[in-house]
Formats: structure tokens, sequence, C-alpha cells
């Protein structure tokens, strides 16, 4: 348990001062920190240039300032980005990638370029039709601009050969926190819903390799432990985030256990590997062609509920939370057919609305309160 709780403290330090990760790694090695806004910014290719790609996510802040280039019904993680850049939070990052996925990322690209002149920003379009070649191969030219504006930011060519490396670095940690989350369902007394939370988050703020390390440490420490017996009420969590932390805690108190996510926050970075085969930059973009049930990425078929329910079947989930970050337009439209298909399929659902800002846990408390009760009776 020692050697647990030794390893968990290491993320918790990556959590809770990014800033202080920033400037460690600038100091070892000289050399840039490239902020990723949400989400799916093929951070392979900054890591192959030397470069540290970290999640860019918000955060909880009095949002004053950035009123001045988003309305307040923009979504609160875009807000607090945008406020944090106004006040020189983001000063020590070399540039910001910002793929451009939805109206709120659309404003945020444009509005950076004039409001924050520190920190350059590189927009990132992707293509709708993300499945045909064209789609594909549009891409590729994406990337392969974003390739050279890092080489002239850092002054060093980035070589296929070392973004092949690096993809297979990064497909080793999406393989790991898959192998985590499996694992973790084991332990839901030891990695409660905060801490699973944690253990990915940190990912955001280390290099993908050193934390490989640490979450396979995690993992065999905790398979030589035996299975821990719970009764909690098992959920598999749906949307952008589980954040704000209030949230979380709520889970211990109300036992309820996460069993799975499908969190763009969380499951969304690790469950679609970059496939084999072409030339490194095409490889990154066949792989959000095959992104699924994402409320980011174009599926006429609307393919997410059925994912979740067949998530909710394998991990024998009791229902599900819908987190539904406030404000967030592609979140949004998803919800209806989500309802309609969990509850065609008789299974529980709790609809809760979050936002970053949120300073007061009473409400989150009353409906999970009224969730947890409304299951334990069932
Ligand atoms: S997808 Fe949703 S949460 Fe993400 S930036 Fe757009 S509106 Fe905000």
């Amino acid at each position: 348990m020692q050697a647990i709780a030794t390893i968990l403290r290491e993320m918790e330090g990556a959590v809770k001062d990014p800033g202080g990760a920033v400037r460690a790694f600038k100091q070892e090695t000289g050399r840039e920190v490239i902020g990723c806004l949400p989400i799916y910014v093929p951070e392979e290719i900054i890591y192959a240039g030397g470069m540290l790609p970290i999640g860019v996510w918000g955060g909880q802040t009095n949002i004053v300032q950035s009123g001045t280039y988003l309305p307040s019904f923009a979504c609160s993680i875009m807000r607090a980005i945008m406020e944090f850049a106004m006040r020189g939070v983001y000063n020590d990052l070399s540039a910001v990638v910002c793929p451009m996925h939805c109206d709120t990322l659309k404003c945020i690209g444009e509005n950076w370029k004039v409001g924050i002149s520190e920190v350059p920003c590189f927009c990132l379009v992707y293509p709708q039709n993300r499945k045909n070649p064209s789609g594909i191969s549009y891409l590729t030219t994406e990337f392969e601009h974003l390739r050279k504006k890092l080489e002239s930011l850092s002054g060093r060519t980035i070589t296929d050969e070392a973004i092949n490396q690096a993809i297979v670095i990064y497909n080793e940690h999406r393989k790991t926190i898959r192998e985590f989350t499996r694992v973790a369902r084991d332990y839901p007394l030891t990695i409660t819903a905060q801490k699973r939370h944690m253990v990915i988050k940190s990912g955001f703020f280390m290099d993908k390799a050193k934390h490989t390390l640490l979450v396979k440490s995690l993992i065999s420490e905790l398979k030589a432990l035996p299975a821990e017996k719970s009764s909690g009420i098992k959920v598999i969590l749906t949307g952008i985030m589980a954040e704000p932390d209030s949230f979380l805690e709520l889970f211990n108190q109300y036992n309820l256990v996460v069993v799975g996510d499908d969190l763009a926050h969380e499951s969304r970075q690790f469950r679609t590997d970059v496939p084999a085969g072409g030339t490194p930059l095409e490889r990154l973009a066949r792989r959000w062609a095959e992104v699924q049930g994402c409320s980011l990425a174009y599926d006429p078929e609307k393919r997410r509920s059925n994912m979740l329910i067949d998530m909710v079947r394998e991990t024998g989930a009791d229902g599900v939370i819908v987190t539904m970050m406030k404000f967030c337009e592609p979140d949004e439209f998803d919800y209806p057919i989500l309802k309609k298909e969990f509850e065609k399929a008789n299974i529980p659902h709790l609809y809760i609305e979050l936002e970053q800002q949120a300073d007061s846990a009473e409400q989150l408390r009353t409906r999970i309160q009224g969730f947890a009760e409304m299951m334990s009776t069932r």
C-alpha cells in the first residue's frame, strides 16, 4: 500500500501543479512546452520534436476578463482557458494548438490570435467527412502544416522516423491506461472515483513514457493485492469531463463506483490507437477517422448510445451518469438520442449539468443523493 500511495502522490503533484511540471521540463531540457486544447491534438508530432505536449482543459477560477472574448453562454472550459490566458498563466508555454472541433473552439482559435500575443496559437481544422480518402488526405496536410510550424518554432527538424517512434510511445501509453481502467474496477476502495480521475489526468502533464512506467507500476502493485469487495452502485460516466473536483468527491459519500467512462477528458483520449500503415502523418489522420462514439466526431449512425449500452453490459454497471458540460452544443445534441436509447434498454441514467466554475456542490449533492437512493431501491 505504501508503494501505491507514493505513486499516487507523484501523480497528484503533477495534477496540482502543472505550472511546476512545465517549468521543470524547461529547466531540465531547455526545450519548448506546447499546450494542447481539447481534444485529439496529434501530440506525437510535438513529442517527436523533443517538446512536451501538455493538456489545457481550463480549471476552477473566477471569470473576470474573458467575457471580452466569449459570452457567458460559452462553455466554462473555454471561458476558463481564455481567462487563464489573459492573466498570463500560460505564458511559460511556447505555443498552444487549438483543434477547431466546435463553434466555441473556433472562436477561441481566432480570439487567441487577437487577445493573447505572448503565446502563438496554431489552429487545426478537422474534416467532418473524416472517413473518406479526401478527408484523410486533407487532415494529413493540416498535420504537415502543424509539423512545419513546430519546426520553425523550435528550430529542429521533426522526422517521420521520430514521429513513428512517438506513435509507439503513445500507443503503449493508451494501452496501459486502458488496462489501468480495467484493473481499477477490482479495487474501488483504493482507486476511488477521484483517484481514477487523477491517475488519468496526471498523464496530461507528464512525459508519456514516464507516465506509462508509473501507471504500469501502479497496476502491478494493485494486482498484488486481493480484489476489494464493494457494495457500491456501479456507474459509467459519459460527457466531456467529470469536474469540478467537488463532483467526484460526492461519489464516495453516496457509494458510487466508476466502472467505466466515455469522457472526452478520459477514455476518448486513449481508446483509439494510431493505426499501422502509411506515413506517420497519414496514420495520425486515420486515427481521427477511426474515432467512434464521440460527440465531436461526425457519425451519421450515432453509435454512441449503442457503445454505452455495450459498456454497461460488459462492466455490469447499474446505470449511466451523463455529465453535461453546460453550453456544450455537440454533447447536448447527442443527449436526446442517449436518453431514448437508455430508456429503451431499461438502463437508469442521471443527467447532470456541470460547470467548471460551479462554486457550490449542493445542487450536485442533491442530484447524486437522489440518484443513489433511487438506485438502491431498484
Ligand atoms: S466541445 Fe463542448 S466543452 Fe468542448 S469546447 Fe466545444 S462546447 Fe466546450
